[in-house]
């Protein structure tokens, strides 16, 4: 087994790739480079594409890491998405010229892991925030490294941040990193590099009327009428960020908001067996990262997320993130607005 500090050294590069194919593929977005999934969120070229060469990577360097990543190859494989299918192969050639469809559609299967409480595992969200991408906004390469049910550490990919809604410049591209108990950091990429790590901090407001929260742009994802009853409840005024993906948390870690929400779509809490069941890679990045720049992290019940029960969340409910000082504060006005 080879030490954390070369697992986070492979997983970086790979991020770092991984974060090329995403901007080569937005700059030239077109209409087969996305299928529908059966939950009808878009699926992009750039999906499958980082899955295959992140698994690539990962695999390459450790291959007794299995992964668990959002993504198979059951639909990219039907004859009906050959042009996707292709797609797929050049943009990941240029980036890794040795691969094969066979080994691509074989690394992206590599992800079906089912999770486990024991030992360790590569947690990826290839793409999170699917529907920034394809908006031109905000989406991170989420990866993460979970031993024995606990997140140890987080990288997150945030090819357009910080510019959003479409307005780039050339300094977007940036990395954030956490190590637990080593503190969080970011840095850019620039020209295939990146610069030096400087280290990231939550804010320090704690009062929540000072404070700006964000929470997801899709009201599918969560729910923006109960956000709009707390933002009342609290005094704030400031509109809310909504933005795409697992930026979210990195926005908290770095202080530019104070807390994050992640609200059930339908009532019921745990008691409701239809209910939104969580995926860990759409917060195991996240969750370190913001835990390590002085936050915290808990669902609606103001319990830890636990990450040891299989590829969901299983036990969870909702997400609140906050930069700690406010966190029982907005726990228990979220609690109150649900009713709980
Ligand atoms: P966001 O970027 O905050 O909109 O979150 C994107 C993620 O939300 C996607 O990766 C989905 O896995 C997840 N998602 C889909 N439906 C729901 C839902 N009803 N509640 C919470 N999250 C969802
Ligand atoms: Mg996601």
């Amino acid at each position: 087994m080879k030490s954390q500090s070369d697992m986070i050294q492979v997983a970086t590069q790979a991020v770092i790739k991984a974060s090329k194919i995403c901007l080569t593929v937005q700059e030239n977005l077109v209409s087969e480079d996305s299928l529908s999934k059966k939950d009808r969120s878009p699926v992009t070229v750039a999906d499958f594409g980082v899955q295959a060469i992140i698994s690539q990577e990962l695999w390459q360097a450790f291959p007794d890491i299995p992964l668990v990543g959002e993504e198979d190859s059951a639909q990219l494989s039907k004859p009906e998405n050959r042009l996707l299918n292709e797609n797929v192969l050049k943009h990941v050639q240029l980036i890794n010229p040795d691969m094969n469809e066979v080994q691509v559609l074989g690394a992206i299967d590599r992800g079906t892991y089912t999770g486990s409480s024991k030992g360790c595992y590569w947690c990826l969200d290839p793409i999170d925030g699917t529907k920034g991408f394809l908006r031109k906004d905000q989406y991170a390469i989420a990866l993460a490294l979970i031993e024995n049910g606990e997140v140890v550490f987080g990288l997150l990919g945030c090819p357009n941040f910080p510019i959003r809604s479409g307005e780039y410049q050339e300094n977007r591209n940036c990395v954030f990193k956490a190590v637990r108990g080593r503190g969080a950091a970011m840095a850019q990429v620039q020209d295939n590099e990146l610069t030096e790590w400087q280290s990231i901090n939550t804010d320090s407001v704690d009062n929540p009327s000072d404070a700006i929260f964000c929470e997801s742009f899709e009201s599918g994802h969560s729910s923006h009428s109960d956000s709009n009853k707390i933002k009342t409840l609290l005094g704030i005024e400031k509109p809310s960020l909504r933005i795409d993906s697992q930026c979210k948390y990195a926005i908290v870690a770095k202080g530019d908001a104070s807390f994050y929400l992640r609200l059930p779509t339908s009532p019921g809490g745990k008691d409701n067996p239809d209910r939104y069941v969580e995926k860990i890679w759409d917060h195991a990045a996240g969750v370190i990262l913001t835990e390590e720049a002085g936050g915290k992290v808990t669902d609606i019940y103001g319990e830890a997320l636990d990450f040891s029960l299989g590829r969901r969340l299983e036990d969870n409910v909702g997400v609140i993130v906050t930069n700690e000082l406010l966190h029982e504060q907005v726990l228990g006005t979220v609690q109150e607005v649900l009713g709980m």
